[in-house]
């Protein structure tokens, strides 16, 4: 879980350098996200944030979501499924993705941040975040 102060400040500090009007509705979106640990979709992340603001739109959520990655305080999580997937989690961790609920938790390991990486990368490519994902059934799913 991540310190909701500590995320709010880091919201504010990108916002100004990246010029962009810290708005109610940007506060309401970011907090859904920062008070969630399951990396919701928009989808999930609207009806969060509608109930605090009903006049909200989905597309002033997801465009709300896009942009707050751009400026990175927001990562976007490679999932199974076809909806894109949001984390307010900036500190280097890994995922277990449940296979049976496409539920995504987070864990530390610092041996994995270790990670050696391959001596054959691909031409001038660089590297700049190393995540594994573990894949299998959660404990929910697995009553
Ligand atoms: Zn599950
Ligand atoms: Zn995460």
């Amino acid at each position: 879980m991540i310190n909701k102060l500590k995320a709010l400040n880091t919201l504010y500090q990108s916002c100004h350098q990246h010029g962009m009007r810290i708005t109610p509705q940007r506060t309401t979106v970011y907090a859904a996200l920062t008070e969630a640990d399951d990396h919701p979709t928009a989808e999930a992340v609207y009806k969060r944030v509608r109930k605090k603001m009903p006049n909200i739109s989905y597309d002033t959520v997801n465009r709300t979501l896009l942009s707050f990655v751009e400026i990175g305080v927001l990562k976007m999580v490679q999932s199974r499924g076809s909806a894109k997937r949001f984390d307010p989690e900036l500190e280097q961790h890994h995922h277990f993705q449940c296979l049976k609920c496409n539920r995504i938790i987070d864990f530390k390991y610092e041996n994995y941040n270790q990670l050696k990486l391959p001596p054959h990368l691909p031409k001038g490519t660089r590297v700049l975040d190393k995540k594994v994902v573990l894949e299998g059934i959660c404990e929910n799913c697995r009553g």
